[in-house]
Protein backbone atom coordinates (compact mmCIF):
# COMPACT_ATOMS: atom_id res chain seq x y z
CA UNK A 1 0.00 0.00 0.00
CA UNK A 2 2.09 3.02 -1.16
CA UNK A 3 1.91 6.51 1.12
CA UNK A 4 -0.87 8.64 0.90
CA UNK A 5 -0.50 11.34 -1.54
CA UNK A 6 -1.64 14.53 -0.11
CA UNK A 7 -2.61 17.56 -2.52
CA UNK A 8 -1.98 21.36 -1.67
CA UNK A 9 -4.33 24.21 -0.80
CA UNK A 10 -3.03 26.38 -4.04
CA UNK A 11 -5.26 25.89 -6.84
CA UNK A 12 -3.29 24.30 -9.42
CA UNK A 13 -4.36 22.89 -12.70
CA UNK A 14 -3.32 20.59 -15.61
CA UNK A 15 -4.13 18.06 -18.37
CA UNK A 16 -1.78 17.39 -21.12
CA UNK A 17 -3.36 19.11 -24.30
CA UNK A 18 -0.70 17.18 -26.38
CA UNK A 19 1.60 19.62 -27.24
CA UNK A 20 4.56 17.51 -27.86
CA UNK A 21 7.05 20.12 -26.26
CA UNK A 22 8.64 18.07 -22.81
CA UNK A 23 9.34 14.84 -25.94
CA UNK A 24 11.07 17.57 -27.83
CA UNK A 25 13.00 19.18 -24.48
CA UNK A 26 14.31 16.19 -22.84
CA UNK A 27 16.88 13.15 -22.96
CA UNK A 28 14.56 11.17 -21.04
CA UNK A 29 16.04 8.16 -18.59
CA UNK A 30 15.07 4.93 -18.87
CA UNK A 31 15.63 2.12 -16.33
CA UNK A 32 16.78 -1.67 -17.45
CA UNK A 33 13.33 -2.92 -16.81
CA UNK A 34 12.16 -0.13 -18.86
CA UNK A 35 14.05 -0.48 -21.44
CA UNK A 36 13.63 -4.29 -21.93
CA UNK A 37 9.90 -3.50 -22.28
CA UNK A 38 10.37 -1.27 -25.06
CA UNK A 39 13.19 -3.26 -26.84
CA UNK A 40 10.20 -6.14 -26.89
CA UNK A 41 7.50 -4.21 -28.78
CA UNK A 42 9.77 -4.25 -31.41
CA UNK A 43 10.02 -0.90 -32.55
CA UNK A 44 13.75 -1.06 -34.44
CA UNK A 45 12.28 -3.75 -36.87
CA UNK A 46 9.03 -1.15 -38.33
CA UNK A 47 10.14 0.38 -41.53
CA UNK A 48 9.54 4.06 -40.44
CA UNK A 49 12.73 2.89 -37.55
CA UNK A 50 14.79 1.92 -40.24
CA UNK A 51 16.73 0.13 -37.66
CA UNK A 52 17.02 3.04 -35.46
CA UNK A 53 17.09 1.51 -31.53
CA UNK A 54 14.42 2.89 -29.62
CA UNK A 55 16.55 2.74 -26.46
CA UNK A 56 20.64 3.94 -26.21
CA UNK A 57 22.97 4.10 -23.80
CA UNK A 58 23.65 6.69 -21.34
CA UNK A 59 26.41 8.15 -20.00
CA UNK A 60 27.46 5.81 -17.01
CA UNK A 61 27.14 1.72 -16.92
CA UNK A 62 23.42 0.25 -16.70
CA UNK A 63 22.12 3.87 -17.45
CA UNK A 64 19.93 3.85 -20.71
CA UNK A 65 17.93 6.61 -22.51
CA UNK A 66 15.02 7.18 -25.12
CA UNK A 67 16.87 7.22 -28.66
CA UNK A 68 16.84 11.32 -29.85
CA UNK A 69 15.73 12.35 -33.36
CA UNK A 70 18.74 14.87 -35.25
CA UNK A 71 16.18 17.32 -33.84
CA UNK A 72 16.44 16.13 -30.21
CA UNK A 73 12.96 14.99 -30.23
CA UNK A 74 12.16 11.90 -28.89
CA UNK A 75 12.51 8.96 -31.46
CA UNK A 76 8.53 7.57 -29.91
CA UNK A 77 6.56 11.28 -31.12
CA UNK A 78 4.70 10.68 -33.79
CA UNK A 79 3.47 13.13 -36.09
CA UNK A 80 0.32 14.07 -34.54
CA UNK A 81 2.49 15.20 -31.47
CA UNK A 82 1.61 12.19 -29.24
CA UNK A 83 3.50 9.16 -27.80
CA UNK A 84 3.67 6.26 -30.12
CA UNK A 85 4.15 4.17 -27.01
CA UNK A 86 1.10 5.21 -25.20
CA UNK A 87 -0.93 5.13 -28.44
CA UNK A 88 -0.38 1.28 -28.81
CA UNK A 89 0.38 -0.18 -25.58
CA UNK A 90 -1.26 2.00 -23.39
CA UNK A 91 0.42 4.66 -20.64
CA UNK A 92 1.47 2.09 -18.29
CA UNK A 93 4.10 1.09 -21.14
CA UNK A 94 5.95 4.27 -21.38
CA UNK A 95 8.55 5.10 -18.50
CA UNK A 96 7.85 6.04 -15.15
CA UNK A 97 9.49 10.07 -16.21
CA UNK A 98 6.90 10.22 -19.01
CA UNK A 99 3.77 8.79 -16.99
CA UNK A 100 5.08 11.16 -14.26
CA UNK A 101 6.04 14.72 -16.27
CA UNK A 102 5.02 17.28 -14.83
CA UNK A 103 4.15 16.37 -11.41
CA UNK A 104 6.64 16.05 -8.91
CA UNK A 105 5.89 13.64 -5.81
CA UNK A 106 8.03 14.43 -2.97
CA UNK A 107 8.47 12.54 0.03
CA UNK A 108 7.55 14.49 3.40
CA UNK A 109 7.60 11.81 6.21
CA UNK A 110 4.24 9.94 5.79
CA UNK A 111 2.95 10.96 2.46
CA UNK A 112 3.80 12.66 -0.64
CA UNK A 113 3.55 15.75 -1.42
CA UNK A 114 2.45 17.05 -5.15
CA UNK A 115 4.06 19.44 -6.93
CA UNK A 116 4.42 20.20 -10.57
CA UNK A 117 6.83 21.67 -13.29
CA UNK A 118 5.58 24.48 -14.75
CA UNK A 119 7.93 24.06 -17.70
CA UNK A 120 4.91 22.28 -19.32
CA UNK A 121 2.52 24.66 -21.23
CA UNK A 122 -0.23 23.41 -19.88
CA UNK A 123 1.14 23.86 -16.59
CA UNK A 124 1.48 27.09 -16.20
CA UNK A 125 -1.32 28.37 -18.09
CA UNK A 126 -3.24 27.05 -15.32
CA UNK A 127 -5.21 24.42 -17.62
CA UNK A 128 -7.27 21.58 -17.02
CA UNK A 129 -8.45 19.88 -14.48
CA UNK A 130 -7.52 20.46 -10.73
CA UNK A 131 -4.84 18.25 -8.91
CA UNK A 132 -7.16 16.86 -6.99
CA UNK A 133 -9.00 15.37 -9.73
CA UNK A 134 -5.57 13.23 -11.03
CA UNK A 135 -5.78 11.59 -7.52
CA UNK A 136 -6.00 7.60 -8.90
CA UNK A 137 -3.25 8.35 -10.67
CA UNK A 138 -0.91 10.07 -8.33
CA UNK A 139 -1.55 7.31 -5.92
CA UNK A 140 -0.23 5.08 -8.97
CA UNK A 141 3.00 6.89 -9.35
CA UNK A 142 3.62 6.87 -6.14
CA UNK A 143 3.38 2.92 -5.87
CA UNK A 144 5.90 2.29 -8.88
CA UNK A 145 8.13 5.30 -7.24
CA UNK A 146 8.49 3.67 -3.96
CA UNK A 147 8.98 0.36 -5.71
CA UNK A 148 11.52 1.29 -7.75
CA UNK A 149 13.43 3.70 -5.13
CA UNK A 150 12.44 2.09 -1.97
CA UNK A 151 11.45 4.96 -0.36
CA UNK A 152 8.62 3.66 1.44
CA UNK A 153 6.69 3.65 4.83
CA UNK A 154 7.44 0.74 6.80
CA UNK A 155 5.52 0.03 10.02
CA UNK A 156 4.50 3.75 10.75
CA UNK A 157 8.60 4.94 10.54
CA UNK A 158 8.93 7.89 8.78
CA UNK A 159 10.26 6.63 4.90
CA UNK A 160 13.22 9.29 4.85
CA UNK A 161 14.58 11.81 7.36
CA UNK A 162 13.55 15.45 6.78
CA UNK A 163 15.78 17.66 5.25
CA UNK A 164 17.76 19.65 8.28
CA UNK A 165 17.14 23.33 8.51
CA UNK A 166 20.82 23.93 8.42
CA UNK A 167 23.71 22.12 8.32
CA UNK A 168 23.36 19.93 11.75
CA UNK A 169 19.98 20.71 12.74
CA UNK A 170 17.08 18.83 11.93
CA UNK A 171 13.50 18.94 13.28
CA UNK A 172 10.83 16.32 12.82
CA UNK A 173 8.84 16.67 9.51
CA UNK A 174 5.48 17.71 11.03
CA UNK A 175 7.42 21.07 12.28
CA UNK A 176 9.00 21.24 8.81
CA UNK A 177 5.82 21.39 7.29
CA UNK A 178 4.98 24.22 9.48
CA UNK A 179 7.69 26.08 8.49
CA UNK A 180 6.78 25.80 4.70
CA UNK A 181 2.78 26.72 5.31
CA UNK A 182 3.87 29.52 7.11
CA UNK A 183 5.67 30.82 4.11
CA UNK A 184 3.52 29.63 2.07
CA UNK A 185 0.67 31.70 3.17
CA UNK A 186 2.69 34.83 3.56
CA UNK A 187 3.40 34.36 -0.41
CA UNK A 188 -0.20 33.87 -0.65
CA UNK A 189 -1.75 37.43 0.66
CA UNK A 190 -2.07 39.15 -2.57
CA UNK A 191 -3.15 42.55 -0.63
CA UNK A 192 0.08 43.37 -0.89
CA UNK A 193 2.95 43.74 -3.75
CA UNK A 194 4.60 40.36 -4.81
CA UNK A 195 8.42 41.64 -3.92
CA UNK A 196 7.22 42.95 -0.67
CA UNK A 197 5.54 39.29 0.26
CA UNK A 198 9.10 37.49 -0.77
CA UNK A 199 11.69 39.70 0.80
CA UNK A 200 9.24 39.06 4.10
CA UNK A 201 9.63 35.37 3.74
CA UNK A 202 13.79 36.31 3.38
CA UNK A 203 13.76 38.14 6.80
CA UNK A 204 11.75 35.42 8.40
CA UNK A 205 13.92 32.87 6.85
CA UNK A 206 16.72 35.00 8.34
CA UNK A 207 15.78 35.35 11.52
CA UNK A 208 14.96 31.70 12.04
CA UNK A 209 18.64 30.71 10.90
CA UNK A 210 19.93 32.32 14.35
CA UNK A 211 17.34 30.20 16.53
CA UNK A 212 17.44 26.48 17.63
CA UNK A 213 13.98 24.30 17.31
CA UNK A 214 15.16 22.15 19.87
CA UNK A 215 12.47 22.74 22.31
CA UNK A 216 9.92 24.93 19.86
CA UNK A 217 7.96 22.40 18.27
CA UNK A 218 4.24 22.07 17.23
CA UNK A 219 2.02 24.44 18.59
CA UNK A 220 4.59 26.68 20.04
CA UNK A 221 6.63 26.62 16.83
CA UNK A 222 3.00 27.72 14.76
CA UNK A 223 3.12 30.54 17.79
CA UNK A 224 6.63 31.76 17.13
CA UNK A 225 6.33 31.89 13.53
CA UNK A 226 2.82 33.88 13.46
CA UNK A 227 4.80 36.39 15.57
CA UNK A 228 8.28 36.30 13.37
CA UNK A 229 5.50 37.26 11.05
CA UNK A 230 4.02 39.99 12.46
CA UNK A 231 7.42 41.62 13.12
CA UNK A 232 9.15 40.88 9.93
CA UNK A 233 5.83 42.77 8.43
CA UNK A 234 6.94 45.98 9.99
CA UNK A 235 10.57 45.88 9.49
CA UNK A 236 11.17 45.13 5.24
CA UNK A 237 10.43 48.18 3.76
CA UNK A 238 7.28 48.06 1.74
CA UNK A 239 7.78 50.05 -1.53
CA UNK A 240 10.51 48.43 -3.37
CA UNK A 241 11.88 51.66 -4.28
CA UNK A 242 13.33 52.14 -0.41
CA UNK A 243 15.38 49.06 -0.64
CA UNK A 244 18.74 50.35 -2.16
CA UNK A 245 20.02 48.95 -4.92
CA UNK A 246 22.08 46.11 -5.67
CA UNK A 247 25.82 46.52 -5.16
CA UNK A 248 28.33 45.82 -8.37
CA UNK A 249 29.56 42.61 -6.73
CA UNK A 250 25.78 41.56 -6.31
CA UNK A 251 24.85 42.11 -9.97
CA UNK A 252 27.85 40.59 -11.20
CA UNK A 253 27.09 37.29 -9.13
CA UNK A 254 23.34 37.33 -10.01
CA UNK A 255 24.22 37.63 -14.03
CA UNK A 256 26.29 34.63 -13.52
CA UNK A 257 23.55 32.92 -12.29
CA UNK A 258 20.96 34.01 -14.30
CA UNK A 259 22.65 33.05 -17.07
CA UNK A 260 22.11 29.15 -16.01
CA UNK A 261 18.57 29.46 -16.29
CA UNK A 262 18.78 31.26 -19.69
CA UNK A 263 20.71 28.73 -21.41
CA UNK A 264 18.59 26.36 -23.17
CA UNK A 265 21.40 23.59 -25.11
CA UNK A 266 18.06 21.39 -26.79
CA UNK A 267 14.89 21.06 -27.88
CA UNK A 268 12.42 23.51 -29.52
CA UNK A 269 14.14 26.51 -27.78
CA UNK A 270 17.56 25.87 -27.68
CA UNK A 271 20.07 28.90 -28.06
CA UNK A 272 23.41 29.13 -29.37
CA UNK A 273 25.70 26.37 -28.46
CA UNK A 274 28.13 27.46 -25.47
CA UNK A 275 30.21 24.38 -26.22
CA UNK A 276 34.38 24.41 -26.32
CA UNK A 277 36.46 26.26 -23.63
CA UNK A 278 36.39 29.76 -25.66
CA UNK A 279 33.15 30.00 -26.34
CA UNK A 280 32.00 29.65 -22.59
CA UNK A 281 34.96 32.21 -21.22
CA UNK A 282 33.53 34.51 -23.63
CA UNK A 283 29.79 34.55 -22.88
CA UNK A 284 30.76 34.29 -19.24
CA UNK A 285 32.15 37.07 -19.53
CA UNK A 286 29.74 39.26 -21.26
CA UNK A 287 27.21 38.14 -18.60
CA UNK A 288 30.10 39.56 -15.73
CA UNK A 289 30.65 43.17 -17.88
CA UNK A 290 26.42 42.97 -18.33
CA UNK A 291 27.30 45.09 -20.93
CA UNK A 292 25.24 45.19 -24.49
CA UNK A 293 23.11 42.19 -26.31
CA UNK A 294 22.43 39.30 -24.08
CA UNK A 295 24.07 36.01 -25.70
CA UNK A 296 21.23 34.33 -27.34
CA UNK A 297 21.40 31.08 -25.10
CA UNK A 298 18.37 30.50 -25.46
CA UNK A 299 16.29 30.22 -28.44
CA UNK A 300 13.63 32.51 -27.05
CA UNK A 301 16.49 35.51 -26.47
CA UNK A 302 15.16 38.13 -28.97
CA UNK A 303 18.13 39.54 -31.21
CA UNK A 304 17.08 43.14 -29.67
CA UNK A 305 17.95 41.93 -26.12
CA UNK A 306 20.36 44.08 -24.52
CA UNK A 307 21.87 44.08 -20.66
CA UNK A 308 20.54 47.18 -20.20
CA UNK A 309 16.93 47.19 -21.53
CA UNK A 310 16.96 44.43 -18.97
CA UNK A 311 17.56 47.11 -15.93
CA UNK A 312 14.34 49.18 -17.16
CA UNK A 313 11.36 48.78 -14.46
CA UNK A 314 8.25 46.60 -15.90
CA UNK A 315 5.24 46.62 -13.86
CA UNK A 316 3.28 43.25 -12.69
CA UNK A 317 0.47 42.76 -13.45
CA UNK A 318 -2.40 41.21 -12.02
CA UNK A 319 -2.03 38.31 -14.56
CA UNK A 320 1.97 38.10 -13.81
CA UNK A 321 1.30 38.56 -9.89
CA UNK A 322 -1.26 35.22 -9.86
CA UNK A 323 1.31 33.91 -12.05
CA UNK A 324 4.02 33.96 -9.39
CA UNK A 325 2.20 33.47 -6.50
CA UNK A 326 0.88 30.63 -7.33
CA UNK A 327 4.55 29.09 -8.50
CA UNK A 328 5.93 30.17 -4.84
CA UNK A 329 3.03 28.50 -3.27
CA UNK A 330 3.38 25.52 -5.10
CA UNK A 331 7.25 24.99 -4.61
CA UNK A 332 7.11 26.08 -0.95
CA UNK A 333 4.13 23.83 0.11
CA UNK A 334 4.90 20.88 -1.75
CA UNK A 335 8.61 20.86 -0.38
CA UNK A 336 10.08 20.53 -3.87
CA UNK A 337 12.68 23.63 -2.89
CA UNK A 338 14.77 21.51 -0.43
CA UNK A 339 15.88 18.07 0.29
CA UNK A 340 15.78 15.28 -2.76
CA UNK A 341 14.15 17.34 -5.08
CA UNK A 342 16.54 20.07 -4.87
CA UNK A 343 20.12 18.64 -4.79
CA UNK A 344 20.02 17.68 -1.00
CA UNK A 345 19.72 21.42 -0.20
CA UNK A 346 18.86 21.93 3.80
CA UNK A 347 15.66 23.78 4.31
CA UNK A 348 16.88 27.21 4.24
CA UNK A 349 19.59 27.01 1.52
CA UNK A 350 16.84 25.94 -0.54
CA UNK A 351 14.78 28.55 -0.01
CA UNK A 352 17.45 30.76 -0.60
CA UNK A 353 17.52 29.36 -3.81
CA UNK A 354 13.86 29.49 -4.67
CA UNK A 355 14.05 33.10 -3.57
CA UNK A 356 16.64 33.97 -6.27
CA UNK A 357 14.26 32.72 -8.81
CA UNK A 358 12.04 35.67 -8.13
CA UNK A 359 14.70 38.07 -9.59
CA UNK A 360 16.12 35.81 -12.00
CA UNK A 361 12.39 35.18 -13.78
CA UNK A 362 11.90 38.98 -14.20
CA UNK A 363 15.09 39.39 -15.50
CA UNK A 364 14.02 36.82 -18.26
CA UNK A 365 10.91 38.42 -18.48
CA UNK A 366 12.06 41.60 -19.53
CA UNK A 367 14.61 39.69 -21.76
CA UNK A 368 12.30 38.02 -23.45
CA UNK A 369 10.39 40.67 -24.28
CA UNK A 370 13.04 43.17 -25.45
CA UNK A 371 12.34 45.03 -28.52
CA UNK A 372 8.85 44.56 -28.64
CA UNK A 373 8.81 41.40 -29.48
CA UNK A 374 5.98 39.67 -26.95
CA UNK A 375 4.32 41.24 -24.22
CA UNK A 376 5.08 41.48 -20.84
CA UNK A 377 2.28 39.07 -19.23
CA UNK A 378 3.77 36.38 -22.45
CA UNK A 379 7.02 36.86 -21.97
CA UNK A 380 6.79 36.23 -18.15
CA UNK A 381 5.10 33.07 -18.83
CA UNK A 382 7.53 32.06 -20.99
CA UNK A 383 10.33 33.08 -18.02
CA UNK A 384 8.34 30.80 -15.57
CA UNK A 385 8.68 28.20 -17.69
CA UNK A 386 12.34 28.65 -18.70
CA UNK A 387 13.10 28.59 -14.73
CA UNK A 388 10.89 25.91 -13.74
CA UNK A 389 13.06 23.63 -16.72
CA UNK A 390 15.82 23.70 -14.92
CA UNK A 391 14.79 24.44 -10.92
CA UNK A 392 15.72 21.38 -9.01
CA UNK A 393 16.57 19.33 -12.52
CA UNK A 394 19.38 21.15 -14.46
CA UNK A 395 22.71 19.34 -12.48
CA UNK A 396 24.30 22.87 -13.35
CA UNK A 397 21.96 24.34 -10.98
CA UNK A 398 23.01 21.59 -7.88
CA UNK A 399 26.85 22.49 -8.63
CA UNK A 400 28.73 24.10 -5.75
CA UNK A 401 29.71 26.85 -7.99
CA UNK A 402 25.82 27.89 -8.00
CA UNK A 403 25.96 27.16 -4.15
CA UNK A 404 28.64 29.56 -3.24
CA UNK A 405 26.45 32.53 -5.43
CA UNK A 406 23.45 31.98 -3.34
CA UNK A 407 24.85 31.94 -0.28
CA UNK A 408 27.19 34.95 -0.99
CA UNK A 409 23.81 37.13 -1.96
CA UNK A 410 22.22 35.65 1.15
CA UNK A 411 25.04 36.55 3.59
CA UNK A 412 26.12 39.51 2.08
CA UNK A 413 22.13 41.13 2.28
CA UNK A 414 21.94 41.04 -2.13
CA UNK A 415 19.26 38.88 -2.25
CA UNK A 416 16.87 40.83 -0.74
CA UNK A 417 17.80 44.12 -3.00
CA UNK A 418 17.24 41.85 -6.21
CA UNK A 419 14.24 40.71 -5.29
CA UNK A 420 13.68 44.86 -4.57
CA UNK A 421 15.13 45.81 -7.65
CA UNK A 422 13.69 43.65 -10.15
CA UNK A 423 10.12 43.41 -8.62
CA UNK A 424 10.01 46.89 -9.63
S1 LIG B 1 4.59 19.59 -22.33
FE1 LIG B 1 2.81 19.22 -20.97
S2 LIG B 1 0.98 19.50 -22.28
FE2 LIG B 1 2.75 19.27 -23.65
S3 LIG B 1 2.82 17.06 -24.14
FE3 LIG B 1 4.18 17.37 -22.36
S4 LIG B 1 2.88 17.03 -20.54
FE4 LIG B 1 1.51 17.30 -22.32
Amino acid sequence: MPMPVVSLPVVQRWDCHNCGECCRSYAVRVTPVEKARIEAQGWEARPDFDGLPGVVPDDGPDRFRLNQRPDGSCVFLGADDRCRIHAEFGAAAKPMSCRLYPFVLVPAGDHWRVSLRLACPSAVRNAGRPVADHAADLREYAGLLEASTGVTLTAGAQAVPPPPLQPAHAVPWADLIRFAQSLGSQVADAAVPLDYRLRQVLAVSELCQKSRFESISGARLSEFLAVVTAAVAEDVPRHAGDVPRPSWLGRTVFRQMAAVYARKDSGTHAGIAARGRGTRTGIAWRFAVGRGAVPRLHGLVPAAATFEAAETPQHLSAEGDALLTRFYRLKLESLQFCGPTNFGRPFWAGLDALLLTYPVTRWLGRVFAAGGTRTPDDALRLAVQAVDDGFGFNVLLGSRRQAWGIRTLAERGELAKLIAWYGR
